[in-house]
């Protein structure tokens, strides 16, 4: 029998509000452990919450480009819970009216493009941070109280990849609204995952289990394999899926049980008492949506359709903002957005990747790979030179004319410099000429890359070959 998988996803995602959700300390990261505290994010007896109006107007901004509706009439919950790194014992979070309710992201699958649905989106808050050391365990409180927003997934996704691919996609379009950082390593962005198998073709759902707390896109797609591989394998042998909660164990490679569902909790939620129904209007959400930055998919298509792009090159560009933002500048200065592509898509991103490094962290600007563009639509360096050129640029931020003026890279275009080469390496390879004559092309191709290193790589090729035609029939 043949198995499919079923995996919804649950996202937290931290915002970038200045201060905490119910009080104005901080929300910066790091920091001597509990100084970024007050009263009401210890969770001291007495003190009270008071909603941050920049929490809704950033998890508006999430909805709105995740297409949700925005829900006017929302009240926040207490989530009751015994927590050892949040002393209130509840979380204040929305339970039946979150905030942003159906909406949807479009993926770019094998299949063709594929709407995930989005069943909520709702606000809550961070809990503190338990660290061990030795025997003893320390709370330290800074990361309590800061907002977050929690993005619920329909179980639309058929595949790891999937669940990856729409993962990259949803960071990429929090990134560009600035909702949050994002950053996986501080725990900003973090993602739990729900998955069932079914033999392929049911409707129905199988049991499914609970993977938490997974920070890096490879840990999601790895966990989820191994998940997929270990219920497919347990159904072979008979034996029956119990719904748990799991977690992935980076160093064994392998999912591990949590709890059961047996000590599964009894959350108890009621409406927060110590909170009035937040009322949103049609006003609040037009201002925001009128202040909406351009998202990945609007750009992808004006890409295309203004810049001739191909639909691959659209998407890896404005998969990421900064690379976005450096082709545009980089068009901005008189480029040629084919070709700026093209080199993008070419030694930008290859080299990026070898550094294991950002757009960002680039020493040269978009106008010099422009320029750089330029000395070669211009005849006066090669595409073979412009590489080079290009490493430099890379390694010390230089503009490009200059390292052509100092190392004296200046394409050869003097004809009869050419024809001096070329009769030079044709005397030095007889042999070339007699196979040529005999009709083995590829002595051609041969001569070519003698000439080429003769020149040092600097004679123009289109007149090298020119020249070699018309001096090898001569011979
Ligand atoms: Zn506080």
């Amino acid at each position: 029998m043949e198995f499919e998988a079923v995996i919804g996803l649950e996202i937290h995602a931290e915002l970038s509000t200045k201060s905490k959700i119910f009080c104005g300390c901080t929300t910066e990261f790091g920091g001597e452990v509990n100084t970024h505290c007050c009263p009401v994010c210890l969770g001291l007896p007495g003190a009270l919450p008071v909603l941050n109006k920049a929490v809704v107007d950033y998890a508006i901004k999430a909805g709105i480009a995740l297409n949700c509706n925005i829900n006017k009439e929302t009240y926040m919950a207490r989530k009751n819970y015994f927590y050892p790194d949040a002393p209130k014992n509840y979380q204040i979070t929305q339970h039946e009216t979150p905030l942003c309710s159906e909406g949807f992201v479009e993926v770019e699958t094998e299949e063709g493009l594929k709407k995930i649905r989005i069943e909520r989106i709702h606000i809550e808050e961070d809990a503190g941070k338990a660290l061990h050391e030795g025997d003893a365990s320390f709370i330290d409180f800074n990361r309590s109280g800061v907002p977050l927003i929690e993005i619920v997934t329909r179980p639309d996704m058929r595949s790891p990849q999937e669940a990856r691919m729409f993962f990259e996609k949803l960071r990429s379009i929090l990134l560009y609204t600035e909702v949050s950082d994002c950053k996986m390593q501080e725990g900003s962005l973090r993602c739990d995952a729900n998955v069932s198998i079914r033999p392929k073709g049911s409707k129905e759902f199988g049991v499914k289990t609970e993977i938490k707390n997974m920070n890096s896109f490879k840990a999601l797609e790895k966990a989820l394999e191994f998940e997929i591989e270990r219920q497919i394998n347990a159904v072979r042998n008979g034996e029956r899926i119990v719904q748990e909660t799991r977690r992935w164990d980076e160093s064994k490679g392998q999912t591990i049980v949590m709890r059961s569902k047996e000590e599964a909790h009894d959350y108890r939620y009621f409406p927060e008492p110590d909170m009035v129904y937040l009322v949103v209007d049609d006003n609040w959400i037009e201002d925001i949506k009128s202040n909406m930055p351009e998202l990945p998919d609007q750009k992808r298509k004006r890409y295309i359709e203004n810049y001739n792009l191909p639909e691959y090159d659209a998407e890896i560009i404005t998969a990421s903002k900064e690379l976005a933002a450096f082709f545009e500048e980089a068009v901005a200065n008189g480029g040629n957005p084919k070709s700026i592509s093209n080199w993008i898509m070419g030694e930008v991103l290859r080299t990026l990747n070898d550094r294991e490094m950002e757009i960002t962290d680039v020493k040269f600007k978009p106008a010099d790979l422009v320029k750089l563009i330029e000395l070669v639509e211009k005849g006066t360096i090669s595409n073979t030179i412009a590489k080079k050129v290009f490493a430099d640029m890379f390694e010390t931020g230089k503009q490009p004319e200059k390292i052509v003026e100092e190392k004296g890279l200046v394409q050869i275009s003097d004809e009869g410099a050419i024809r001096d080469i070329v009769n030079k390496v044709l005397d030095e390879n007889p042999q070339s000429i007699e196979d040529f004559k005999n009709g083995k092309t590829k002595a051609m191709g041969f001569l070519v890359g003698q000439i080429m290193k003769a020149s040092k790589g600097k004679a123009n090729p289109q007149l090298v070959n020119k020249l070699l035609d018309e001096e090898i029939r001569k011979r």
